[in-house]
């Protein structure tokens, strides 16, 4: 798996910023409000509000306690460019979900790893089966180890779309990363290199032509 998109979190030094995406140093402030526009007037302060200033984009997280309210995405890595545009509303749908409801938001992202298995040539009708023939033509087993670690498949399987109670944020957060793994090594990663490959010049891809055929 890539190194970890570290998501926001009251106090933390630094984080991946749900706006800008970089991994930054993150200045937090007190939340203090004033009456007048220029900061004089009665002055407003209530001291469980904070706020966090991304020291690359200054966007701002605000937060009740040790809730994240603003923004409301939470900051959960953005999806892979290069997957199907009805996999990147769910991913987004869940995204936007994720801090009012983890479950509701690991339940979409299941259902998007099942859309995803079927985009990949797969049947999409048993997550479990359509993984492991997605590893034996290529995908890194990590990838089903991680999935067991969620429970998305094994004897707990709960099918694409439901409801698992267990759910938490933290399976959430493994299903994010799971999807965007995925998409990089089935469609990132193959594409880059059909790019390469197609970039060398006609003489050089006729010696290759000849030295295979030569085997
Ligand atoms: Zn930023």
């Amino acid at each position: 798996m890539k190194p970890e998109y570290v998501l926001p979190e009251l106090r933390l030094d630094a984080f991946n910023c749900p706006n800008c995406h970089v991994y930054c140093r993150q200045h937090w402030f007190y939340l203090c409000g004033a009456e007048q526009f220029d900061g004089y007037g009665a002055q407003f302060h209530d001291e469980r509000f904070m706020v966090s200033d991304c020291e690359r984009c200054h966007f701002p997280t605000i937060w009740l306690g040790a809730s994240m309210i603003y923004p409301m995405h939470t900051g959960a890595e953005p999806p892979n460019p290069d997957l199907p545009r009805d996999i990147v509303a769910d991913y987004d749908e869940a995204r936007s979900i994720l801090g009012q409801s983890p479950r509701g938001a690991a339940a979409l992202l299941r259902l998007a790893i099942q859309k995803l298995c079927t985009h990949l040539g797969q049947s999409g009708e048993n997550i479990n089966e359509d993984i492991k023939a997605l590893v034996a033509g290529g995908l890194p087993p990590t990838v089903q180890q991680a999935l067991d670690s969620v429970r998305v498949i094994g004897n707990e399987a709960v099918h694409p779309g439901t409801i698992d109670l267990r759910d938490d944020r933290a399976t959430a957060n493994m299903l994010f990363r799971l999807v965007n793994f995925i998409a990089t090594k089935m469609l990132s990663e193959p594409k880059e290199i059909a790019n390469i490959y197609g970039s060398l010049p006609k003489d050089k891809l006729d010696a290759i032509v000849k030295r295979d055929a030569k085997k």
